[in-house]
């Protein structure tokens, strides 16, 4: 069996991982990309496509593919779905997380708390965050202080949803559930930086929430125990509404006030690119391993330990 993935947002902590658990690696590239990845990963098979789509036509047999954010920025949430590619970890978590009523279903049947949502315009009586469908890593997105702001920015042709803007600090919890040790991992912590939401210089008030990378983050220790609470109730809030596991890694993404609320506004059911900064090891998964781990790692050594017990296909749903 070997591993394999699409060149972009944490392809070469995945190639890394899997190398250095003794698996063969295929890293699908464009042809712009090539000598970067090349340069990084001198001796994986790299197959170079026209576009990363392509991987749901590529036949290889042998390859179980690890889905990271760029699968569904290029290939897209519905061709996923549909396709039979053998990907690790749960699909099924794409359609809660594309639906905004869903993702509101199981983030409160998992007990977290939620921002205020604005169904109607009128309603409008806070702070609010205006997410148009569709953005790409908090493109497009606007900030309005109240009715009358929103009414004058709102699109006229995009559907969009309507949030309380939630005041505090970001924090994104990458997790790790195996089914081979049958426990839940709190694998790391970190802070998006966005531009320029996050710059300290700015003159006007239309801040953009576009990704630029992530900070790392260590939690006081009394609120990293909440989220590891947190972490076992939304694997036990997917269980009750599907019936089905999750495994492998996945992120909660949070902002906590003042009163220290935390207060969850989206979950990813894969790597996040936030464990890059976490590349030998987080310190939380250096504690519970004793040794050198990354997401990349952990991934692939949950793949070696579920093949030997013949049980691959429990995380490959
Ligand atoms: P890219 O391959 O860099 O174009 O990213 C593909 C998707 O993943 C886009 O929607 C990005 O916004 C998202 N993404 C990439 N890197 C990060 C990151 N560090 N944190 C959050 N999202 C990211
Ligand atoms: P999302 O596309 O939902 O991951 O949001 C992108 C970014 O917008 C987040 O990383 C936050 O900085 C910001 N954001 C999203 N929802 C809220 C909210 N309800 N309150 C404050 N900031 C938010």
């Amino acid at each position: 069996m070997r591993i394999g993935t699409i060149a972009s947002h944490s392809a070469l902590n995945i190639i890394s991982g899997a190398k250095t658990e003794g698996f063969e690696t295929v890293l699908l590239s464009t042809p712009n990309r090539t000598e970067f990845y090349r340069s990084m990963d001198s001796n994986g098979e790299i197959i170079e496509v026209d576009s990363f789509a392509d991987i749901l036509s590529i036949q290889l047999d042998d390859v179980v593919w690890i889905p990271h954010g760029s699968f569904v920025a290029y290939i897209g949430a519905q061709r996923i779905l549909e396709s039979t590619l053998p990907l690790f970890g749960n699909k099924e978590l794409l359609k809660w997380e594309e639906d905004r009523q869903l993702k509101a279903k199981l983030l409160h049947e998992s007990g977290l708390e939620t921002p205020l949502e604005f169904d109607d315009v009128n309603d409008i009586d806070r702070p609010v965050i205006v997410k148009t469908y569709g953005a790409a890593g908090g493109e497009g997105y606007f900030i309005a202080k109240d009715k009358d702001e929103v009414l004058k920015n709102i699109p006229s042709d995009k559907q969009y949803s309507i949030q309380e803007y939630v005041v505090g600090t970001k924090v994104f919890v990458t997790y790790f559930n195996s089914l081979a040790k049958d426990r839940l991992e709190v694998f790391g912590a970190d802070i998006r930086y966005e531009t320029d939401a996050d710059a300290n210089l700015r003159f006007d008030d239309r801040p953009s929430f576009v990704v630029i990378g992530n900070l790392p983050m260590v939690l006081r220790e009394s609120t990293l125990h909440r989220y590891y609470e947190i972490g076992k109730n939304f694997i036990e809030g997917f269980r009750r509404l599907t019936g089905q596991e999750l495994p492998g890694p996945f992120c909660i993404e949070t902002i906590i006030d003042r009163d220290q609320r935390i207060c969850a506004f989206e979950f990813s059911g894969r790597i996040v690119a936030g464990t890059n900064i976490w590349i030998p090891s987080s310190p939380y998964s250096f504690l519970q391993f004793g040794e050198e781990m990354w997401m990349g790692k952990r991934i692939a050594r949950e793949i070696g330990e579920l093949m030997q017990e013949d049980r691959l296909d429990e995380a490959i749903l």
